[in-house]
């Protein structure tokens, strides 16, 4: 038998004694789906560190800083299980395989996701196959980009007196984008005349806005663009539903990225201005 290293003893002891006994103990042949939330570490959970300092290796998407992977002892095995800027992407049936397998070897795998395991980032697909092979896992969730990323832009997620729901959708799908567009009701959407927020929908924006606009949605609905929410190179497009797809054609932003739709925009300069007024 080989003795544990002690660098990892020191390290996963340190955050031990920093969170008690609400770090949960990363069981050999175990793995956790976590989410790393949006863009700067600072955005991951106490449940997310403890599986940083535990794991033996991280399966993580590309949508995880870089920062965040530092937080885990060195001798952790990092591998990249992602899409990155063009290239195809990784089969999704390889990385629940190549999860499994890992597993089967008896190592603990943090399977590391941006934003929150369980949306839109195909978490669930990924516990289905855990579930099916046998492999005990456990999900820890992540502030998700669609809410935090907005908060992290100065945009209340809800505003009372302006919307009671907000609506997370993506305009795109493992069926590629047409499919996703097509089987949403957007008209029903726009009828609800309630926030929108998009993933995955720079290139579709076009084609959502026309529909919601002929849904009867005002072609002045603020909208805005959220690149890269909550890291220090944060971007923001404000715009309208009419203007905002031309605006980022002309001048692209960074991915990712995401899409906001509905009055709750216009908080931003209200409290930008307040800010102002108080110095
Ligand atoms: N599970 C993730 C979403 C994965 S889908 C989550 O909960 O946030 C990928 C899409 O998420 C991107 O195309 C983009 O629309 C959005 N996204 C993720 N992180 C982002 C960030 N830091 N800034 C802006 N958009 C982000």
């Amino acid at each position: 038998m080989t003795s544990p290293d002690p660098d990892r003893v020191a390290h996963a002891e340190a955050v031990r004694l920093l969170l008690g006994s609400d770090c949960p103990v990363f069981a050999p042949g175990h793995v956790w789906l976590a989410g790393a939330g949006p863009g700067d570490r600072g955005h991951l959970t106490l449940h997310a560190l403890c599986g940083l300092i535990q794991a033996d290796v991280i399966v993580y998407d590309a949508l995880v800083d870089a920062g965040v992977l530092d937080l885990a002892p060195v001798h952790a095995v990092r591998e990249f299980a992602g899409k990155r800027g063009g290239r195809p992407s990784i089969h999704q049936t390889d990385i629940t395989g190549r999860l499994i397998a890992l597993a089967r070897q008896g190592r603990r795998v943090l399977r590391l996701k941006g934003g929150d395991p369980y949306v839109f980032g195909r978490g669930a697909e990924e516990a289905v196959a855990l579930a099916e092979a046998g492999v005990p896992y456990r999900v820890i969730p992540g502030l998700t980009s669609g809410l935090a990323g907005l908060a992290a832009a100065g945009i209340p997620a809800t505003v009372r007196g302006i919307n009671q729901a907000i609506v997370l959708a993506t305009g795109h799908s493992a069926e590629g984008e047409a499919d996703a567009i097509a089987s949403l009701d957007w008209a029903a959407l726009a009828r609800l005349d309630q926030p929108i927020v998009l993933y995955m929908a720079t290139r579709t924006l076009d084609e959502i806005a026309g529909r919601l606009m002929r849904a009867g949605m005002p072609h002045d609905m603020p909208a805005a663009a959220i690149a890269q929410a909550a890291s220090q190179h944060q971007q923001l497009r404000v715009a309208t539903l009419s203007t905002l797809a031309a605006s980022l054609r002309e001048v692209p932003i960074p991915t990712p990225a995401l899409i906001v739709i509905g009055r709750i925009v216009t908080m931003r300069d209200v409290l930008a201005e307040l800010a102002g007024t108080l110095g």
